[in-house]
């Protein structure tokens, strides 16, 4: 079995299991946040009942990210919601916004979009937030609200995202129908040269199969080249599987891998047992392509989707309005440090946001010294409108005051994972999806630039 199917046969109590069969899993965790929370425990309460309870309130993990930082009511309300759910249920994990568990959310834009608005639990995005929170292990089924939640297979997990509507039964049940999905193996080898980045992996990848080349498949990543990958580089990689269609992307467990699970669960006093999948020898494939990381180059994959792939250098004639770097794939510290390392002592020439993932990823930048300056301050010293306000933000467009979103149709080179049409506001605007090394370059000539020009 490969490993996918191995965490399914176990999570359903069988022996073996083959792709295309229909099985019952076991749920480790359940993930939501504000978008689908509510209407996740919408259909839980009309199918269950107004008084149930959920299958197993310390499994239900509920993080708050998306449209947060906005003046929305409607938005800012969704946060209430899951607060008062949280009550009711006596829910363990809750990131709440603010620290009063009776509160209610309300942003103030008089404060303006930079400075830090949130309370002490606040973890910002849900897929960067669980690893760090101690939620994900290696050989567990995390399903979650969101389709990136597939970056958790960085982990060695089966980890999905599914609609409101699988989400309220599993809240109920704890169980879920799956069918086994094919598995595509993804042998990586080889280690990435300066100024080439994990998501010049996963883009070079959907760039081969294209946006629907994975539909409903396992993408299977493993091979002497993993080691050079840091756990940062796993989940950028694994977070895209969904880019190419993909139901999940996992990883083999190694050493890294156990050094961050096991230290993350400690930190947090989160459940540190688990029991990984391992390679077996009679894996069945429906696709291999073998990757050698040494000889890859930065690319970007242009609008309309992420499959549209070019190099950078190709790309050096087309003008920019505007560099984005965040997001649960291209917004963790490594990637802050990576972009930072090109602008450092440099001027952007165009519009450009950071938006940190996670509150912990504004501390390091903001605590991690190069020459007696913080990271911090040299990307805001670069021109680069750095907010504290950790989340989604303009990833995925927003309310119309969300930082960083796209009011016009601009041309946006992007560390963040999807492109269709409209995905980070106005719907003729058109995103670039590239590393945060290549956005660093781009940003400082104003047009799309390979960053290993800079270094
Ligand atoms: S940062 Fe973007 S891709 Fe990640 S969870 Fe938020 S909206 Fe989705």
């Amino acid at each position: 079995m490969t490993l996918t199917e191995k965490i399914l046969a176990r999570a359903s109590g069988k022996g073996h299991v083959r792709a295309g069969d229909n099985v019952w899993v076991k749920a480790d965790i359940l993930m939501t946040h504000d978008v689908c929370g509510p209407g996740t425990i919408g259909v839980f309460k009309r199918e269950f009942g107004p008084q149930a309870k959920v299958w197993d309130a310390d499994r239900v993990v509920i993080m708050p990210d998306h449209y947060i930082f906005t003046a929305d009511s409607k938005s800012n309300r969704n946060v209430d919601i899951l607060r008062e759910f949280v009550r009711e249920q006596q829910l363990r994990y809750f990131y709440d916004v603010i620290d009063d568990p009776v509160g209610h959310w309300v942003f103030d834009p008089s404060k303006g979009m930079l400075q830090r608005q949130y309370g002490s639990r606040y973890a910002g995005v849900c897929h960067t937030a669980l690893p760090q929170k101690g939620h994900t292990r290696p050989g567990e089924i995390l399903f979650g609200t969101d389709s990136h939640t597939c970056m958790a297979g960085a982990f060695n997990e089966f980890a999905t995202g599914i609609g409101n509507t699988d989400a309220g039964f599993v809240m109920g049940t704890g169980r879920l129908l799956l069918k086994v999905p094919e598995t595509m193996h993804f042998r990586l080898e080889g280690k990435l040269q300066p100024g080439v980045m994990a998501k010049d992996v996963i883009l070079h990848i959907i760039g081969e199969i294209g946006f629907d080349g994975a539909t409903y498949r396992a993408m299977q990543f493993d091979g002497p080249g993993v080691s050079e990958l840091s756990m940062d580089d796993r989940m950028t990689i694994a977070n895209m599987a969904i880019e190419a269609g993909g139901k999940n992307g996992i990883f083999e467990f190694d050493a890294q891998t156990k050094a961050y699970v096991d230290h993350r669960c400690k930190l947090n006093g989160t459940l540190a047992e688990y029991d990984p999948v391992e390679r077996d020898r009679d894996e069945q494939f429906v696709y291999e392509l073998v990757v050698d990381m040494s000889r890859l180059e930065p690319v970007v994959a242009c609008h309309p989707d992420p499959g549209q792939r070019k190099t950078a250098k190709e790309l050096g004639a087309l003008r920019l309005d505007r560099a984005y770097i965040g997001s649960c794939t291209g917004g963790k510290t490594s990637d802050f440090l990576d972009f930072a390392r090109i602008v450092r002592g440099r001027k952007v020439v165009i519009d450009t946001f950071g938006v940190p993932a996670t509150p912990e990823i504004v501390h390091d930048l903001q605590s991690t010294y190069w020459d007696g300056q913080t990271v911090w301050a040299i990307l805001v010293e670069a021109g680069v409108k750095l907010t504290e306000n950790a989340g989604c933000a303009a990833c995925l467009g927003g309310p119309v005051d969300t930082f960083g979103r796209m009011n016009t149709p601009l041309k946006c080179i992007s560390t963040t994972n999807r492109n269709f049409p409209g995905r980070m506001g106005h719907k003729e605007s058109q995103v670039f999806l590239a590393s945060p090394m290549t956005v660093a370059a781009s940003a400082i000539t104003g047009r799309v630039t390979d960053p290993r020009e800079f270094l």
